[in-house]
């Protein structure tokens, strides 16, 4: 992180920016470009129950801890909100949210849409943005060609694209929809958002 001045927009100081949408949508694609280019942004790193696969780093993309861990920690009120997809749980700890947040940084969470209500209810000022892909064929094609899913896996995920759509509609929680055709050209759009909604804050 840089030692810019804090951002505005949450009463502790940071701002947090909630990426969601369906899988292969491209949400992770664009909140490492997001990352790359805010100043005093940091990721916010899940814990969760799903196996680890090809790319992921423990730690950094994700903590993987059993099931018995995480109930337990859910049970502790550890998590800011936390979720179950496609038959595993994922949460997001909620102290290191809290202090980066009193830091004054842009602390980005990319969690599914139940996570992304559960957000909208306990932080309020937080951004809530959802990524949508142009078609279902595109979502089919990115999740096939990221090659990190069983077939089993990859059909459930295309399962549920649209009912995640539909309940990120029905609930109103998300203030911007982006369609993430051309990659570059939804970064530009998501960082738009982003700081035209830090100015207006
Ligand atoms: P998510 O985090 O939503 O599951 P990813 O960021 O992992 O999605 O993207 C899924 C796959 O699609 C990745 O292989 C990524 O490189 C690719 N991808 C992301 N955005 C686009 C895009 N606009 N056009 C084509 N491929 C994309
Ligand atoms: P994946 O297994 O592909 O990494 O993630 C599956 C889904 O879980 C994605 O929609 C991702 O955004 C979501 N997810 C990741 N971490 C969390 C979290 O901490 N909480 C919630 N609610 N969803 C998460």
């Amino acid at each position: 992180m840089s030692s810019s001045r804090p951002v505005s927009g949450d009463p502790a100081g940071g701002r947090l920016i909630v990426i969601s949408g369906p899988s292969g949508a491209g949400k992770t694609s664009i909140c490492k470009a997001i990352l790359a280019q805010l100043p005093r942004a940091t990721w916010s790193v899940s814990a969760t129950t799903r196996p680890q696969r090809p790319g992921d780093v423990p730690g950094e993309s994700y903590e993987f801890i059993t099931r018995e861990e995480f109930d337990r920690r859910e049970a502790a009120g550890e998590f800011l909100e936390s979720a179950e997809y496609v038959g595993h749980r994922y949460g997001t700890p909620r102290k290191a949210v809290e202090r980066a947040l009193a830091d004054g940084c842009y602390v980005v969470l990319e969690i599914d849409v139940q996570g992304g209500i559960q957000v909208a209810a306990a932080m309020p000022n937080s951004l809530r943005i959802f990524i949508m892909p142009p078609n279902h064929e595109s979502l089919r094609a990115r999740l096939e060609g990221r090659n990190t899913e069983a077939a089993e896996q990859l059909a459930k995920r295309l399962g549920q694209a649209d009912g995640e759509i539909a309940i990120a509609r029905d609930s109103h929680c998300y203030h911007r929809f982006v369609v993430n055709d051309v990659l570059d050209t939804t970064i530009d759009e998501v960082m738009q958002i982003v700081l035209k909604e830090h100015l207006q804050t």
